[in-house]
């Protein structure tokens, strides 16, 4: 078999559902997988330390391509060795194109056939970015799995307008390849790993758009696939559109994804969606909701969210989450994350953060045992039904 970036092998199935191991030039991760997202090369109020202990173990964290090509910049990055000996984390990374933040830019950006220009959300200078500079970027940053640079549509896109958008994106996926082939046969990723029996090049991940179009989203995928990717990604949901429109994308297309390909959900999502998603047969997903939420008090637990602000929590001296075996709940009760939040300590955040990072990682480590014992179904029924049963 020739050498490919990655190795990706389903052992295990129970419906649509699966559970499998993608091996990267980083070492190996059992999916479904949670995915941390790192924006500017740091998961928010997390040491790598604990993102590396046993009870968190995140085999693979996300970086921003748009928020560090700004700041620091990129021949910072290269001139420290690359992203991953920047940031002192030696297992694997994805960085995201740059399209989706450039996208949520707005008015701010103009987009032409070439590329998106726009305004630094930094300093206010003029940037451009396209399928050429967000590869040159990504190999610099030297990350082991590289988003091809895609345009997205608003969720409720009209048709026309999503055709041209998804066109676009087709054309910026084969500029994105040609570039990415380019910058590896000239050995300029910084992140290269010899001697593994993978080639030790990054992987490319083509991303599937038009919007809530479903004839859109099959000549997305088609055109995605006839150009080639190591992997594909759903894109351009979360993005404003009812919650069903989204499951229904994901419905149609996961199941016509190619089934030797890790497959990716981008940007989501809760808990539910997550085992949503692995219904639907998708292998891979990153959200910020964890550490964002973990920052703003609250907390994901296996009983549903708990608000660190509520006053019925000022004496309780139960853990976050009876059910968690994280560090933090080993430790702290309620009332002292309560009262750190309300005193307005960092150490509320970091806290928080980590037991929401360890209650969606562990979440999707349950994931996978029920898939390879082939009880997902009724693993996601008790599961959803816990958390609706609201915490006390
Ligand atoms: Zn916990």
């Amino acid at each position: 078999m020739p050498k490919s970036p990655i190795n990706f092998q389903v052992n295990a199935g129970d419906g649509q559902a699966r559970a499998g191991v993608l091996r990267t030039r980083r070492g190996e991760l059992e999916t479904p997988v949670f995915m941390p997202v790192g924006t500017v090369g740091s998961v928010k109020a997390t040491r790598f330390e604990q993102l590396e202990a046993n009870d968190l173990d995140a085999r693979i964290i996300l970086g921003n391509t748009y928020h560090l090509w700004l700041r620091p910049g990129i021949e910072t990055i290269r001139a420290c060795g690359g992203l991953h000996k920047f940031i002192g984390w030696d297992r694997a990374l994805l960085t995201d194109s740059g399209g989706f933040q450039v996208w949520s830019l707005g008015d701010l950006r103009k987009i032409s056939e070439e590329g998106t220009e726009f305004r630094s959300h930094v300093d206010g200078s003029r940037q451009f970015l396209s399928p050429e500079v967000s590869m040159d970027i990504q190999a610099a940053l030297g990350s082991d799995i590289v988003m091809v640079f895609d345009e997205c549509a608003p969720g409720q896109a009209p048709s026309n307008e999503a055709r041209q958008s998804m066109e676009l994106t087709a054309r910026w996926a084969s500029r994105s390849r040609q570039r990415f082939d380019v910058l590896q046969s000239e050995g300029l990723d910084t992140g290269r790993v010899e001697g593994t029996t993978l080639t030790g090049a990054q992987a490319l991940f083509g991303i599937v758009q038009g919007a809530s179009h479903m004839d859109l989203r099959r000549e997305s995928l088609n055109r995605t696939v006839d150009i080639g990717f190591d992997g594909y990604a759903i894109g351009g949901l979360s993005v404003g559109e009812e919650k069903s429109v989204m499951w229904e994308v994901v419905g149609e297309i996961g199941p016509l994804m190619p089934v030797d390909r890790p497959r990716y959900l981008m940007g989501v999502g809760t808990p539910e969606d997550l085992l949503a998603g692995v219904a639907l047969g998708v292998d891979m997903f990153d959200c910020v909701l964890p550490t964002r939420n973990g920052r703003t008090g609250q907390a994901f637990t296996s009983r549903g969210k708990v608000n660190i602000k509520n006053s019925q929590w000022t004496t309780d001296t139960r853990p976050l989450d009876e059910a968690c075996h994280c560090s933090v709940c080993q430790r702290h009760s309620r009332a002292y994350l309560r009262h750190l939040y309300m005193s307005g300590e960092m150490l509320a955040g970091i806290l928080l953060t980590h037991h929401n990072l360890a209650f969606f990682l562990d979440t999707m480590r349950r994931v996978r045992q029920s898939i390879r014992s082939g009880k997902f179904t009724q693993f996601r029924q008790e599961f959803t039904d816990m958390v609706n049963s609201g915490a006390d």
